[in-house]
């Protein structure tokens, strides 16, 4: 399986880091070796002093898709969680002005954490609307809603099943809110999506 993740979805999100707002979905991949999942504490990595989190709507798809259409891919995934994009920020601005790709601080082991559940995809999809935040010892600071994306589920299952096949099982992460920060040793992560809480951990 394949995590899929979209970059600067979210206008406010994309102006905070200095940042043009896209014409189309910027995605990047992390391999399967990034993923940590059933709440299990998140490693800060020694190499890096500043990694920040990223709340994100993930879906999950339920079929293989290639060159999807608007109406294929409404009907490829069933289910919406929450996950972290966790990043190198320091790291990744270091690539970014050298116009070197960003992997070393997108893709490092246990960089996509996944939330304890799912929840069934509101119907119908199109209009569906998923508010979700995340709080950090227990104050929230990023909150998000799904009808404020650039681009919704089914543009962005469009526009990258054009160049990648999606599989069953495949995850994407569809871009975060503005409010993006640096975690600290012992902070406590937890993730609602319309109240319900899907994600909760510690940083280690
Ligand atoms: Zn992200």
């Amino acid at each position: 399986m394949k995590i899929i993740c979209i970059g600067r979805n979210y206008v406010a999100h994309a102006l905070e880091l200095g940042n043009e707002v896209p014409a189309e979905p910027v995605f990047f991949m992390k391999p399967e070796t990034s993923l940590l999942k059933n709440g299990k504490p998140f490693p800060l990595p020694g190499w890096s002093k500043e990694v920040h989190h990223e709340i994100e709507l993930v879906i999950r798809i339920s079929r293989t898709v290639r060159k999807a259409d608007p109406v294929v891919a409404a009907d490829c995934y069933e289910e919406v969680g929450l996950g972290i994009d966790f990043t190198a920020r320091d790291i990744q601005d270091q690539l970014k002005a050298k116009g070197l790709p960003w992997e070393k601080a997108k893709s490092f082991d246990h960089a996509a954490v996944l939330g304890i559940a799912w929840v069934p995809r509101y119907e119908p999809a199109r209009a569906a609307s998923y508010k979700f935040r995340l709080d950090i010892n227990g104050k929230t600071v990023q909150s998000g809603d799904s009808s404020l994306m650039i681009f919704g589920f089914e543009s962005i299952i469009a526009h990258v099943s054009k160049y990648v096949t999606l599989k069953r099982g495949d995850l994407i992460y569809t871009g975060t809110p503005a409010g993006v920060g640096p975690v600290h040793a012992g902070d406590h992560l937890e993730g609602f999506l319309d109240g319900r809480k899907l994600l909760d951990f510690y940083i280690r």
